[in-house]
């Protein structure tokens, strides 16, 4: 099956669901890693283009690690906006180019407004991606995708009803993240957040609720036309 997952910046498949990436990988599947934004604001030090071109680097180079092919984004970062036309029919091409099975987004409810406008982005664009006389560069999906929403950063407000057990994959996960070396300080100067701890801790958390080593937690998008009879996660 083809899974194509969207965060809004470079680093949040990292931080959020790559130990799934992961395993989807080592059982066959195909993975896609994609971001909308292109994380231009992510700097104390660097141009909106200077960061820009490192991040789209390391989140080619996290992909890579974990076995997932690479898209960038080009929006910039604080200006993603679902209510926005064009970004839609950017969302709606990018799943006609990818034709996934299966999409892994943000929870409407995470802590940005990049996130939250990625995951309305992703919602609406799912079904619009469908129609052919909506036309964008490539030809209209042929199906509505399901939707797993991942956790929301350090898991707040978000009760997971899917677990993964990404005990064998945590190590992967965190190789993936440490690549966006520009965010592991970013992240500490803006934040105060030591980012492999928070995913570590998370992921620990999250395998305490399901009675695993680790784990990440995923809900279902449930809507006509994108609940599934079956389980699609590993
Ligand atoms: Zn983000």
């Amino acid at each position: 099956m083809k899974y194509l997952a969207i965060s809004a910046h470079p680093d949040d498949l990292e931080i959020l669901c790559a130990g799934t990436l992961r395993l989807l990988v080592e059982r066959g599947d195909t993975v896609t890693m994609s971001n909308i934004a292109r994380g231009d604001a992510g700097s104390f030090t660097h141009t909106p283009n200077e960061i820009a071109a490192i991040r789209a680097a390391e989140g080619a180079s996290g992909a890579s690690l974990i076995g997932a092919d690479y898209i960038a984004g080009s929006i910039s970062d604080g200006r993603v906006n679902a209510a926005d036309e064009g970004q839609r029919e950017l969302v709606v091409d990018l799943i006609r180019r990818v034709a996934p099975d299966v999409i892994i987004t943000h929870a409407p409810n995470d802590y940005m407004p990049d996130h939250n406008e990625v995951s309305k982005l992703v919602f609406d664009a799912a079904f619009t991606a469908s129609l052919p006389n909506y036309i964008t560069e490539h030809h209209a999906h042929g199906f509505v995708p399901v939707i797993y929403y991942m956790d929301t950063m350090a898991g707040v407000e978000f009760l997971p009803t899917e677990y993964v057990d990404i005990s064998d994959t945590i190590d992967a996960k965190r190789a993936a993240f440490t690549e966006h070396q520009s965010q592991l300080t970013w992240l500490l100067d803006h934040d105060g957040v030591d980012m492999l701890e928070q995913i570590t801790t998370v992921a620990r958390f999250r395998g305490l609720q399901s009675g695993v080593h680790m784990a990440e937690g995923f809900t279902v998008c449930r809507t006509w036309l994108r609940t599934p009879a079956a389980r699609l996660l590993p």
